[in-house]
């Protein structure tokens, strides 16, 4: 590589660095992406992962086979731990690495909102290692049930889902669903009737954040389908065994979801002024991050305020995307910093997923729900998700799914020696 290239240091490959690495393949930059995982991960699915309808492979995609052919890309698998930019590097746990140009897209993790305990003991959905606990801890405890008797049955029998946002809608509409038309076919022996899906929310509504259509659809599509909504309800602490509530009621639970917020993944070195609420990091309309020139961030964890999100944008794929888009065009034009195109963000509208036939969807000009909603729903996810492979094999168990009713991945895959 010839040695005028300006260097990038991508942290993180998400929704916003993947955007960013494409846009700046073969291009007169090299790149360094360093993430963690050695995968892009497709986050929306991982519910579908957690309830055994899609295989984990289905929805993640190797960093390394994406760049194959790509002459300006390299990728180290890393945990990036701090930032000298006075030096222009970063410190990683495999080692230290210059740049010309940091781009941060290093995304959130669950926000337990500094309850130890809770983090401790409630199961989360921010990777797909989790989705895949989940999954073994959901299909365990239904097996762990049938050896259970009495009171102690309750905490086996009550899985609990805490935040009612499009991730906990989604989540609580596919264990209703495993619970109507899987397990009585899997269990014969076991009235899985008894089975209690709980979906608690501190806000009024279900998809509080959607328009009201939405909020009032999918609560009745949940109710119809057997999950008890609580909203209003704000969840003080768990233990491993019951939830308190603010209120304190508990309620008894081997199987905590927490989907309740996110906060950004930290990396040391930045000034502390810059970092806001939800641990985000401020950054003007060209993604640079305030006080620095040659760091920006982007997706997740830049805050960003314009005349039309007063507040910051909201933390969902499309700014992601969109933000990496704005930020490699203007560094591709090789025009002055004075003259880069700034950002604001197009809603293009929200949807979620109930269940087999209901959805919901709100456009800017035009909300609608059910059959309709889901086919858009799943022709959308399946146009966002990379590679024609992936595609095809989760349009092929959609369509399992849909005329059977059922299907065939609900394996445990931990170690049997190490379960409890
Ligand atoms: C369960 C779930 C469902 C969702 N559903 C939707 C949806 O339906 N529609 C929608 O628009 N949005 C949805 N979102 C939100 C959406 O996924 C995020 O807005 C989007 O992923 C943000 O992209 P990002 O690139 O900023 O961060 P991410 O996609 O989170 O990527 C961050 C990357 O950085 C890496 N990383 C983190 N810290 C470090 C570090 N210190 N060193 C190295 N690497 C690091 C991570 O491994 C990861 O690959 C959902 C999120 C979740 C969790």
């Amino acid at each position: 590589m010839s040695q005028k290239r300006k260097k990038i240091i991508l942290v993180g490959g998400g929704f916003a660095g993947m955007e960013f690495a494409k846009k700046m393949s073969n291009s007169d930059y090299e790149i360094l992406l360093i993430d963690k995982q050695n995968h892009h991960q497709f986050q929306p699915l991982f519910y579908q992962v957690a309830c055994s309808m899609l295989e984990p492979a289905s929805i993640i995609f190797p960093f390394r086979r994406m760049f194959q052919g790509t002459k300006n890309m390299e990728y180290r698998m890393a945990t990036v731990l701090e930032v000298n930019d006075k030096e222009k590097f970063i410190v990683t746990d495999v080692g230290n690495f210059d740049y010309d140009y940091l781009i941060l897209a290093q995304g959130c993790k669950t926000n337990f909102f500094g309850n130890e305990e809770i983090e401790k003991h409630a199961l989360t959905l921010k990777s797909t290692q989790e989705a895949i606990k989940i999954r073994n801890h959901i299909l365990s405890n239904f097996e762990a049930v049938l050896a259970v008797e009495g009171n102690e049955r309750d905490e086996y029998l009550n899985i609990v889902i805490v935040g009612a946002g499009p991730t906990g809608v989604e989540l609580a509409g596919s264990f209703a669903e495993m619970k109507n038309k899987i397990l009585p076919k899997d269990y014969t022996f076991f009235d899985f009737s008894k089975l209690n899906i709980i979906l608690l929310e501190g806000s009024p509504n279900t998809l509080n954040p959607m328009s009201d259509n939405a909020r009032k659809a999918s609560r009745k599509y949940l109710e119809n389908m057997g999950v008890i909504i609580r909203t209003e309800t704000v969840v003080k602490n768990y233990d491993g065994h019951e939830i308190t509530l603010q209120s304190g009621e508990t309620i008894p639970s081997r199987n905590v979801i927490w989907a309740a917020g996110v906060t950004g993944n930290k990396i040391e070195g930045l000034d502390k002024a810059i970092i806001v609420r939800g641990n985000r990091l401020t950054v003007n309309r060209l993604n640079l991050v305030a006080g620095y020139d040659s760091i920006f961030a982007i997706g997740d964890i830049a805050y960003m305020e314009t005349p039309l999100y007063p507040n910051g944008h909201p933390q969902v794929a499309n700014v992601a995307v969109n933000q990496a888009k704005n930020l490699a065009k203007n560094l591709l034009s090789l025009k002055p910093i004075s003259n880069w195109k700034e950002y604001e963000y197009k809603d293009l509208g929200s949807m979620a997923t109930i269940g087999k036939n209901k959805a919901v969807v709100d456009l800017p000009r035009w909300k609608f729900k059910g059959w309709f909603a889901w086919i858009v729903w799943m022709f959308l996810h399946l146009m966002l998700i990379l590679t024609v492979r992936n595609k095809l094999i989760i349009l092929i168990n959609w369509a399992w799914q849909y005329f059977s009713s059922d299907s065939s991945l609900r394996v445990i895959l931990s170690d049997p020696n190490k379960r409890k």
